[in-house]
């Protein structure tokens, strides 16, 4: 199997080739194609196994088909939401949207508590594509009006079983409560609890399910 095969957009497939990548992993194999479909999915994946780049791809080859090099802030409403337990995992896959998007006119931002909201305010006011945020910081922003996410088709939770972990069920659910029906959503967590097949159920639409 090739990156070629899956039918990711050019521009990230020149992304990845940079990225010395020659082939993709069992995870990404099996779930690229599916989110390109636009089915919701739910799958079972543990950090290494290159997860981030098994649902950044995707995503930015759905939202690439609508980017627009416009520089007007109003012409970029977040479209992709990812939502993850900590700063340091954020800072990750914010790092990982740059890298495999660097040919795309889509802007991407991340957004973490224990810093100073201004300079995250600046970055939000330009336009912003893609989010990356914990969700504690994310309801800040949505409190300040500097968020808005009336706007987004795609959800993904990474590290979902953590989130839980660490308290993070209600900041979700208000956070989603926000968010337009009609949306994809992708889950990805190391275990399945009932409380984690509980939180699925009430957020997806008939997912995927894939476990490597
Ligand atoms: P992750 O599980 O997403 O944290 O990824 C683990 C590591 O694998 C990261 O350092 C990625 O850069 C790397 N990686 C992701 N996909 C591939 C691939 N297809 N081939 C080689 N390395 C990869």
């Amino acid at each position: 199997m090739a990156f070629s095969d899956l039918g990711l957009v050019p521009e990230i497939l020149r992304a990845v080739e940079e990225c010395g990548y020659t082939e993709p992993t069992p995870v990404q194999a099996q779930v690229i194609p599916v989110v390109l479909t636009g089915c919701d999915v739910m799958a079972g994946a543990q950090t290494g196994t290159g997860k981030t780049a098994g649902f950044t791809l995707p995503m930015l080859s759905r939202l690439a088909q609508y980017a627009t090099s416009s520089p007007s802030p109003a012409r970029h409403p977040i479209r992709a939401l990812i939502l993850i337990p900590t700063r340091e995992l954020a800072m990750q896959v914010e790092e990982s949207v740059q890298k495999y998007g660097k040919y795309l006119p889509l802007r991407a931002t991340v957004v973490y508590g224990g810093v100073n909201m201004n300079a995250q305010i600046d970055i939000l006011r330009g336009g912003i594509d893609i989010l990356v945020a914990t969700p504690g910081r994310l309801l800040d922003h949505v409190q300040n009006k500097t968020v808005n996410l009336s706007q987004v088709q795609m959800l993904i939770l990474d590290e979902a079983d953590r989130m839980l972990d660490m308290g993070f069920m209600p900041d979700l659910r208000r956070i989603i409560e926000l968010l337009p029906e009609g949306r994809q959503n992708l889950m990805f967590s190391a275990t399945f609890s009932g409380e984690i097949k509980k939180l699925a159920d009430s957020i997806m639409n008939q997912p995927q399910l894939i476990e490597v």
